[in-house]
C-alpha cells in the first residue's frame, strides 16, 4: 500500500520489476495482481511510503509462517 506520504519520486515504479506500479498521482497505484511481494519497492522509496500491506507481501509472508520449517527451532520462523 502507498501511503500519502508519497512524493511522486517514482523510484519505486522504476525499481519493481513486475511492473506492478504505475503511476496514478500520489500516492501511486499498485496493482495486487501483478505484484510478487519482493519488497524492493520498500527498500528503494527514500520516505519510507510504502507499508507491507501489499497482499502479496501478506500471502508470502502467510506462506512462511504456515511451511513446515517455521517451527520454534528454526531460524526461519516469523514470529
Ligand atoms: S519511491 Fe516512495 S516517494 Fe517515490 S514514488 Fe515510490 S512511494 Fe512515492
Ligand atoms: S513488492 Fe510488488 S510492487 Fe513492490 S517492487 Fe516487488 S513486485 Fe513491485
Amino acid at each position: 500500500m502507498v501511503t500519502d506520504r508519497c512524493q511522486g519520486c517514482g523510484a519505486c515504479l522504476l525499481t519493481c520489476p513486475e511492473h506492478a506500479i504505475r503511476p496514478h498521482g500520489r500516492p501511486l497505484l499498485v496493482l495486487d495482481e501483478l505484484c510478487t511481494g519482493c519488497g524492493e519497492c520498500i527498500e528503494v522509496c527514500p520516505v519510507d511510503a510504502i507499508e507491507e500491506k501489499l497482499d502479496a507481501i501478506d500471502e508470502k509472508l502467510d506462506a512462511i509462517e504456515e511451511s513446515p520449517c517455521a517451527t520454534e527451532e528454526s531460524p526461519c520462523a516469523i514470529k
